[in-house]
């Protein structure tokens, strides 16, 4: 698909390929009707005043408005101005941002600071072009560079793993395709180097006038973050917390950690933002985080006693074999490609989250 601006009323997004959706649970109810009315319409967002001098824009991904990046903009003293995500960019233009910030009466040469919430391309995708026009510095968790350093080694990795999970011949080609070498994280759209500014657990983002704080959410990716604003109220969750689409885990660079254990910690650590209204970085903005991070706790839960029931219940299966007994919403027959990967490559996260890793027979 080819990048393309808002362009005419799409129809309504229908339901994303079922494994992302945490299904059967009702998802929290947007706080902007002006979202929420645009995402049932197929339609970018408006820009949007979220508190005086922080502003939530839309810019679409690979031409697809319902897979539309939220970016933020934050203003700062002595003109500062920070970008939280500024999503993707095709070939570095960078219209649609340009055009948000001109409603804002600002440009893209005015922006002092790139802050990352992780390394997808549809969130770090036009950091380059937007860091070659204003000179800002981009802002990341080291986790994101190391894994956005060691891209091609991790995909080698993930080809040998893939080869082991059993996977029927006929999906093999769409798994390795998807999860092997020609898995793509960031790389390809933002150069070394790729952070200037490294952002650990407890940091505050350089932004004068500003309280950002940064909050480590592993399990996304091992570097994802979250920024908490205190004196706002506002928790800008990344793909860690979305209010309709379960995002997956482990689909950064290679961890020691297992992602599954990292997300269950990562969720349980949103506790004390129960008041905070949830800027996430797709879809809309919603209050009530903590009841929705235990929503997809639970569902990981569930996931975790299906992978054991299966392997009570088969003499040393195959990862394949394992993630056929799980109800992924759809199965896994109906599933191909990057899909199908992510929930066999979630099923081994919960072999080993059980302990239980061992008792997979590696094909
Ligand atoms: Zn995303």
């Amino acid at each position: 698909m080819s990048a393309r601006p808002a362009g005419p009323p799409r129809p309504a997004p229908q339901a994303r390929p079922a494994a992302q959706y945490a299904g059967r649970v009702s998802n929290p109810s947007p706080v902007s009707p002006v979202q929420a009315a645009a995402l049932a319409a197929g339609a970018l967002p408006p820009v949007e005043e979220v508190r005086p001098g922080i502003w939530t824009l839309a810019v679409p991904f690979r031409g697809g408005v319902p897979d539309a990046t939220l970016v933020y903009v934050v203003d700062g003293d002595d003109g500062a101005l920070a970008v939280i995500d500024p999503g993707w960019s095709d070939g570095g233009e960078l219209d649609v941002l340009t055009e948000g910030l001109r409603q804002i009466g600002r440009t893209v040469e005015d922006v002092t600071l790139i802050a990352v919430t992780h390394l997808h391309a549809d969130h770090l995708g036009a950091a380059a072009a937007l860091r070659r026009r204003s000179g800002a510095p981009i802002a990341m968790h080291p986790a994101e560079v190391h894994a956005l350093e060691h891209a091609r080694a991790d995909a080698e990795q993930n080809e040998r793993d893939a080869r082991t999970w059993g996977v029927p011949d006929d999906r093999l080609d769409g798994v390795l395709a998807a999860w092997g070498s020609g898995r793509q994280l960031g790389q390809g759209t933002v150069e070394a180097p790729f952070a200037d500014l490294l952002l650990g657990d407890g940091d505050r983002l350089p932004i004068p006038g500003r309280d950002l704080r940064v909050l480590w959410t592993p399990g996304h990716t091992g570097g994802h973050v979250c920024f908490v604003d205190e004196p706002d109220g506002l928790l800008f969750t990344g793909d860690h917390v979305l209010p309709r689409i379960n995002s997956g885990i482990g689909l950064g660079g290679r961890t020691e950690s297992n992602p599954l254990r990292d997300s269950l910690d990562a969720l349980t650590a949103l506790e004390p933002f129960a008041d905070f209204e949830v800027c996430p970085g797709h879809e809309y903005r919603f209050r009530d985080v903590v009841t929705r991070a235990r929503t997809l706790a639970a569902h990981r839960d569930e996931r975790t006693r299906h992978v054991a029931a299966a392997l009570d219940a088969l003499d040393h299966p195959t990862v394949f074999e394992v993630a056929s007994r799980v109800p992924f919403s759809g199965g896994i027959e109906s599933m191909s490609g990057y899909l199908l990967a992510s929930a066999l490559s979630q099923t081994v996260f919960h072999a080993d989250l059980l302990g239980r890793a061992g008792e997979l027979r590696r094909a």
